[in-house]
C-alpha cells in the first residue's frame, strides 16, 4: 500500500462555512492597483477628479493588455499612492471615492451555444479576471491550455486549510453558474473532460450533488496538501501559466466570473473572502469589491480593536501584514486575524530524528537532510535531495514536534544550492 503523505490538519470552518455569505457593499473608497506587476509600461487612462465607472479600465499596458486593472466601483478619483501588497509586492494605486452607482439595466440572457473560442477568451481578457488560485489572468491560462493542450480541467474547492470555506460559499451560492462557467472554460480550452473538486462532508456533498450532478463532482482525500488533483507551487502572480498541464486548475471564483463576464457582461469587481480567527466575533464569508481594505473589512465583520496577528491567506502558508492599509485584489480568498495568546511562537529543538518531517513532503523528499545539508553548507549535495522541487506548503514545519521551521530553511536551501553552483561554474570560465 502506498505511504499516505500529508497532513492532517483541524478543520476550523464553522461557523462561516454555514452562515450566508454577507455583501459588503457601503464604501467610502476603494484603492486599486493602475495594473498588475509586469515588465511593461504602464500608462494611467484615469486622472485626477475623473469620474470611473464601474469596469472601466484604469490603464493601458504597452505588449501586455492583459494587466491592466478594471474599477470594481463607480466613483471619483481623489488621489495616487503606492502600496507594498502581500500578493503582488508594490503596486501603484489609485484612490477612487465611491458614488451611488446606477442600476445595471437587465440584459437578456444570451444563448451559450453562440460564445466561440475565441468570444470567451476575449471576453475573459475584457472582464479582467483573475484566478484566485494563482493571481495568474484567466486569458493567460485559456491560450496556455489552448497551445501547449490540456487532458483535464478541474475547478479546484477543495480548501483543505483549516479556516477556508469561500470555495465553498461561492458554489453553495451559485453551483450552477460555475458549473456553466466550467463548460464554456472547457469549450475554449477545447477540452472534453472536467469536474470540480471538493473536500466536503456527506450532506454538502449529497446536496451539492443533486444541483450539479455526481459526474461534474469529486471528492478528493482531507490530507494537506491534495496532490492527486492539483498541481501547486506556481508562484503567485507570475503569468506564469502551467505549461505541460495535463490537467489545468482553475478557481471556483475565476469560473464564476466568466460566467458573469458572458452571461451578465459583468467586469471581474468582487470576491469572497473568508474572514475568521479568534480575534473577529462574526467569522464569516464576505463578498467584498476589489480595492477594499482589509481595515474596511475587518470593520465590516465587527472587529472593532487591532488583531494582533492578521494573517492574509491560510493558516498554513499566509502571509502576516503589519498593515490593515491594504485591499483586497485577486487571489485574496482568506483573512485571518488572531489575538497572541492563540499565537505564541513555539520554542525550537534539536531534530529527534522521528521522520515526520519527510512522511509529511507530498513532493517526496527529505526535509530534514536539507536542512542538514544546508546547515553544515553542504550545498554541492544538496541537488540530489531535490530541494528545488518543494512548493512550500509548510506541511514539514507543521508536523515537527521540535518545533523546526524546515519549510523556511529549505526555501534558503534552495536558493543558497542556486548561488553556490553559479559561483562554481563562473570560477571555473
Ligand atoms: S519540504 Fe517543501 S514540499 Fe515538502 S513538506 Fe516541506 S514545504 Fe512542503
Ligand atoms: S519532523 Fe522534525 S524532529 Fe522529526 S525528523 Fe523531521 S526535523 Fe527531525
Amino acid at each position: 500500500m502506498a505511504l499516505k503523505r500529508g497532513a492532517r490538519l483541524l478543520f476550523q470552518k464553522e461557523p462561516a462555512i454555514s452562515l450566508p455569505t454577507a455583501e459588503l457593499n457601503t464604501l467610502p473608497q476603494v484603492i486599486l492597483p493602475y495594473a498588475f506587476p509586469t515588465d511593461a509600461t504602464v500608462i494611467p487612462t484615469v486622472h485626477l477628479y475623473d469620474t470611473v465607472r464601474k469596469g472601466t479600465r484604469l490603464s493601458t499596458v504597452e505588449d501586455d493588455p492583459i494587466s491592466a486593472v478594471c474599477s470594481s466601483v463607480t466613483g471619483l478619483v481623489s488621489g495616487e499612492r503606492e502600496i507594498q501588497h502581500p500578493l503582488y509586492g508594490t503596486l501603484s494605486c489609485v484612490v477612487i471615492d465611491c458614488l451611488p452607482d446606477n442600476p445595471t439595466p437587465e440584459v437578456p440572457t444570451p444563448a451559450s451555444e453562440q460564445f466561440t473560442p475565441e468570444y470567451i477568451l476575449q471576453a475573459a481578457k475584457e472582464a479582467g479576471i483573475v484566478d484566485e488560485l494563482d493571481g495568474v489572468p484567466l486569458s493567460l491560462k485559456l491560450q496556455d491550455w489552448q497551445t501547449n493542450g490540456c487532458g483535464f480541467l478541474v475547478v479546484d474547492a477543495v480548501e483543505i486549510e483549516p479556516f477556508s470555506s469561500s470555495a465553498w460559499a461561492v458554489l453553495h451560492d451559485y453551483a450552477e453558474q460555475v458549473l456553466e462557467g466550467l463548460r464554456m472554460l472547457a469549450r475554449c480550452a477545447g477540452v472534453t473532460r472536467y469536474h470540480i473538486a471538493v473536500c466536503l462532508s456527506g450532506a454538502r456533498r449529497r446536496a451539492l450533488t443533486l444541483r450539479i450532478g455526481k459526474p461534474f463532482l469529486y471528492q478528493t482525500d482531507s490530507y494537506y496538501p491534495v496532490t492527486d488533483i492539483v498541481h501547486r507551487g506556481k508562484k503567485f502572480g507570475t503569468h506564469s501559466a502551467p505549461h505541460s498541464a495535463t490537467v489545468g486548475r482553475v478557481g471556483v471564483q475565476a469560473c464564476l466570473a466568466l460566467y458573469r463576464a458572458l452571461f451578465l457582461s459583468e467586469p471581474h469587481s468582487r470576491c469572497v473572502v473568508t474572514v475568521a480567527g479568534d480575534a473577529v466575533p462574526q467569522p464569516q464569508n464576505v463578498s467584498v469589491p476589489f480595492g477594499a481594505t482589509l481595515q474596511q473589512l475587518l470593520e465590516f465583520c465587527d472587529v472593532s480593536d487591532l488583531p494582533d496577528y492578521v494573517i492574509v491567506g491560510e493558516q498554513m502558508t499566509g502571509t502576516a501584514v503589519s498593515s490593515l492599509d491594504i485591499p483586497v485584489l485577486p487571489g485574496m480568498t482568506c483573512l485571518l486575524a488572531f489575538s497572541t495568546k492563540t499565537l505564541r511562537t513555539p520554542a525550537t529543538y534539536s531534530c529527534v530524528g522521528c521522520g515526520r518531517c519527510a512522511q509529511s513532503c507530498h513532493a517526496g523528499l527529505l526535509p530534514f537532510e536539507i536542512v542538514r545539508r544546508h546547515q553544515n553548507m553542504h550545498y554541492e549535495r544538496l541537488s540530489s535531495l531535490r530541494a528545488d522541487e518543494c512548493d512550500g506548503c509548510n506541511a514539514c514545519s507543521f508536523v515537527c514536534p521540535s518545533g523546526i521551521p524546515l519549510a523556511s530553511i529549505v526555501e534558503e536551501a534552495k536558493a543558497a544550492s542556486g548561488a553556490v553552483f553559479l559561483d562554481m561554474e563562473d570560477s571555473h570560465a
